[in-house]
């Protein structure tokens, strides 16, 4: 909807897991995806079960060519099964073996921490401080995942043929079927996909280090959730906080307006999970003002009621500051700009000619899945020139 410069995806990723068959559970789908996108993808399992060691790096190295990852792609550390360990010797390990192979990833995918097995857990300090440099996402093993600790921030859908690819890689995985079985899979898919408004799907949360602009950016190509897309770079910092004008254009309470707040509430409550980084203010309360120089802010309401809105024209003169347009028409307008009152930050604004314009606006980044309306004018945010979407 809002059109940004979108650099080039293609980046390398590096999927760590501590076991062969790990990063198909958890991160599979998101390997498709990068290769839809033309990522050099690299494979490291890091520990080996002595005893069925060639049987297992057999099968990972089958899932792996499923997965469209040659051998010589798929790295085997050889740390032991069940005595993973984020000390020096296993980092300069790490290290050492990434290089010899002249791998240096953009992006690392590894365990996330909210997992109940020592094994997952180390393999996620240890990508960390191997790959300081990287932008980390972590994925969860459905096995040992701790409910109501993992919170996903980018999710990769698993409708066919993405996720018929992932079931086949698993199925490689013969000797451990009954193992990866003992859960559901499916189940935990079907959870993740209801958070991101999608099917089936893979989460992700993001760690290590603050990303660049362009390496979110790059980042958020992998995601399949419009809701997450839009909003992530604003959740940025942390939580926003919502300025609303909700008073009609006769200066009375309008019933319109509270329904698409408490809509964009809903969302954030249901797609959020489990901080709710939604914050309130209203726009002719102080703390509007505060809020602006702390963080990102959501400005709703019609143009000539929004004190913080009329403002930010007079101030900035941002491209759409020409805005009401056409005479006797209701037009709405969604923009994002970056904040000039916050480093880092950025300023959302959903407004109109008239409160049913604003709504209008509200809305269509409450549910940013569809074409915006019709009658929806959308301009980038850049200052220096203002474009009009179809
Ligand atoms: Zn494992």
């Amino acid at each position: 909807m809002i059109q940004t410069a979108v650099p080039s995806p293609a980046m390398t990723i590096l999927a760590v897991g501590a076991h062969p068959d790990d990063i198909e559970i958890g991160a599979a789908g998101l390997l498709e995806k990068a290769r839809e996108l033309g990522c050099r993808r690299w494979i490291l399992i890091l520990t080996d079960d002595a005893p069925h060691r060639d049987t297992r790096r057999a099968e990972a190295v089958e899932s792996a060519k499923r997965l469209g990852v040659p051998p010589d792609q798929v790295l085997f550390a050889g740390l032991r099964d069940g005595h993973l360990r984020a000390d020096g010797d296993s980092v300069s390990a790490i290290r050492a073996l990434a290089s010899e192979h002249g791998v240096d990833p953009d992006l690392v995918v590894a365990h996330s921490a909210a997992d109940s097995h020592n094994d997952h857990v180390e393999a996620g300090r240890l990508a960390r401080a191997a790959f300081r440099e990287a932008a980390l996402l972590h994925f969860a093993v459905h096995l040992s995942v701790e409910d109501g600790a993992f919170f996903p921030d980018i999710f990769v859908g698993l409708a066919p043929p993405r996720g018929d690819r992932k079931r086949k890689a698993l199925g490689c995985f013969v000797s451990q079927a009954e193992r990866i079985e003992r859960r559901s899979l499916a189940e935990f898919e079907e959870r993740l996909g209801r958070v991101a408004g999608l099917g089936r799907a893979e989460g992700f949360e993001f760690g290590g280090r603050a990303m660049t602009g362009e390496m979110s950016a790059r980042i958020l190509a992998l995601s399949d959730s419009p809701f997450h897309r839009f909003w992530a770079p604003v959740m940025a910092l942390g939580p926003a906080t919502l300025i609303g004008q909700t008073e009609g254009d006769d200066g009375r309470p309008d019933i319109r307006s509270c329904e698409a707040v408490d809509r964009l509430r809903r969302a954030f409550f249901d797609r959020w999970v489990p901080s709710y980084p939604l914050w309130e203010s209203h726009a002719v309360s102080p703390g509007a003002w505060k809020a602006l120089s702390e963080g990102s802010v959501v400005l709703f309401g019609p143009v000539q009621n929004h004190p913080v809105i009329a403002k930010l024209i007079e101030d900035e003169r941002p491209a759409w500051a020409a805005f009401p347009g056409r005479a006797g028409s209701s037009e709405s307008a969604v923009v994002t700009m970056e904040n000039p009152h916050c480093d880092g930050a950025l300023i959302v604004v959903a407004t109109g000619t008239d409160s049913a314009a604003a709504v209008r606006a509200l809305e269509s980044i409450t549910e940013p899945v569809g074409d915006p309306h019709p009658d929806m004018l959308v301009r980038e945010a850049n200052r220096s020139s203002a474009v009009q979407c179809p």
